[in-house]
């Protein structure tokens, strides 16, 4: 059973929100400060995290950079009444997987939570199934000295040698979809490859 770790101070939505997990049939999880959080995600670590930013004694911003410092590699989906881009943009660079401002529609969140688990799954299967996948063969010193790339285009390039689409790759780096791919037309041109395949193969092998 998948165990969920809902961190959000506001009791009442929490709970609602506990009920319709529970109902999926998610093993559920309560915290309402974020040392609360921090304690239960290292005695039980959860499989996904849904974070509420405003609580009471640190902000979600803190929990979110505690669990990522600690290796905690779970989904983690910020649940926020902030609605500024730069919240949004602080999430994804701190490691968020995805951002949901309230007040949001119960259905929506349920299948978004049950996409990143998804996800997550298949990406244990791959890492489990595919170590060849692991072995780099050009290195970032390569990248930069013979390619000329920059470290923000180095950063492209491997995640779209992951097989990253250029709105996941914004979403992983928090900039924008046009930004990301001016660096993807760069990282093809530098590296004189014409698919997003072809960048795979030079980075990781064919
Ligand atoms: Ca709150």
């Amino acid at each position: 059973m998948k165990r969920i770790l809902i961190v959000e101070d506001t009791v009442e939505l929490a709970e609602a929100l506990r009920d319709s997990l529970e109902r999926e049939g998610y093993e559920v999880a309560l915290a309402t400060r974020a040392a609360h959080a921090l304690a239960m995600a290292a005695s039980h670590p959860p499989d996904l995290v849904v974070l509420d930013l405003g609580l009471p004694d640190r902000d979600g911003y803190h929990v979110l950079e505690q669990l990522r410092g600690r290796g905690v590699e779970s989904p983690v989906l910020i649940l926020s009444a902030r609605r500024e881009e730069a919240d949004k943009l602080q999430g994804f660079r701190l490691g968020a997987d995805d951002y949901v401002t309230k007040p949001f529609g119960a259905l929506e969140l349920l299948a978004r939570i049950a996409a990143h688990l998804r996800r997550a799954d298949a990406a244990a299967r791959h890492a489990a199934g595919a170590p060849a996948r692991q072995a780099i063969v050009l290195g970032d010193d390569d990248l930069r000295e013979r390619y000329g790339l920059t470290a923000r285009q180095i950063d492209v390039a491997r995640l779209i040698g992951e097989g990253l689409t250029n709105t996941e790759i914004a979403s992983r780096l928090g900039v924008s979809f046009f930004t990301v791919r001016a660096h993807t037309e760069q990282v093809l041109a530098k590296l004189g490859v014409a698919s997003r395949a072809a960048v795979g193969a030079m980075l990781f092998g064919p």
